[in-house]
């Protein structure tokens, strides 16, 4: 209660105003509390919800319901078009601020990933700096495929924006395996290039039964959520256990401590991800073409 009170608090501070426009959205398993800094939007209230509650669906089908009980999303205006700014929060209640643009109209908040990634931030734990680049990685990989999953955006949006960021995540001379390489690059793609890579494998090893998201959904299941600190071997072992193989520990012990050369090319040509003149088209015959299909499929 005393949480909840602070976390109030916190948001009428982040929107300024005790004006702002409130609302609960009830997601399957938690609430969100929803404050909209009153301010001269382009677009209305209402279609600002529609923006919030499109991206907690999001979130709720790919964990199997909303992760935590309860959230709090504030939003707030500045000049400007598009989401401009966001951050997850989890020291007094789970809490989302973002700042869009005041010009900002619809089409940018369908092409929005940012409240996505940082809602993906609420539903893990807070870690040392050193390890920083798995709750990035983490939001950057899971937001694309929670999006997709939804229907929200397409397999080949997907594909075609890790094609062009992954190159980013990949060690550069000189490079100490992600938790001694707090580059941004290697923060956040190599960070998402973990994922993707533990989530091909977990497919692979469960015969397609098991991926990320059933690790992920355990996490949450066992009460694990940016409310608490927490350190990577943990997690992973209750990923993995619920997973039937240690692949994310297997992953950790390799990519975490030193630098490991990824063959980029061979594992979209593996994917069957042809990209060619600024578009994306898949190769269904290629070896791991199944897998590409499963990780973007509907949620259930
Ligand atoms: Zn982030």
């Amino acid at each position: 209660m005393v949480q909840t009170l602070l976390a109030g608090l916190w948001l009428l501070l982040a929107v300024s105003t005790a004006d702002a426009f409130d609302a609960i959205i009830d997601a399957d398993g938690g609430k969100i509390h929803l404050y909209i800094e009153d301010d001269a939007y382009r677009l209305s209230m209402s279609e600002l919800t529609v923006w919030v509650e499109r991206s907690v669906n999001a979130v709720t089908l790919y964990y199997g319901g909303f992760p935590l009980e309860e959230a709090y999303v504030a939003v707030s205006g500045r000049s400007g078009k598009g989401v401009l700014h966001g951050i997850a929060m989890g020291e007094v209640g789970a809490v989302v601020n973002v700042k869009i643009g005041l010009s900002t109209d619809s089409a940018d908040l369908m092409h929005d990933w940012v409240l996505v990634h940082e809602l993906i931030h609420l539903t893990f734990p807070k870690m040392h700096r050193r390890h920083h680049w798995i709750e990035e990685g983490l939001s950057v990989y899971v937001e694309s495929i929670a999006r997709a999953q939804a229907g929200d955006i397409s397999a080949e949006s997907v594909w075609d924006n890790f094609v062009r960021g992954m190159p980013h995540g990949l060690p550069q001379p000189g490079d100490r395996g992600l938790d001694y390489t707090p580059s941004w690059g290697r923060t956040y793609w190599g960070g998402a290039l973990f994922f993707l890579l533990a989530d091909i494998k977990i497919l692979q090893r469960s015969g397609g039964e098991k991926s990320l998201r059933d690790g992920l959904r355990a996490l949450v299941a066992s009460g694990y959520s940016i409310l608490q600190r927490s350190e990577p071997r943990h997690l992973f072992a209750i990923a993995d256990r619920a997973l039937g193989h240690p692949v994310l520990t297997e992953f950790y012990d390799e990519m975490g401590k030193q630098s490991v050369d990824i063959d980029l090319a061979k594992l979209w040509r593996d994917l069957g991800i042809v990209y060619a003149q600024g578009k994306t088209s898949f190769l269904d015959q290629a070896r791991l073409a199944d897998i590409r299909r499963v990780i973007t499929q509907a949620s259930n």
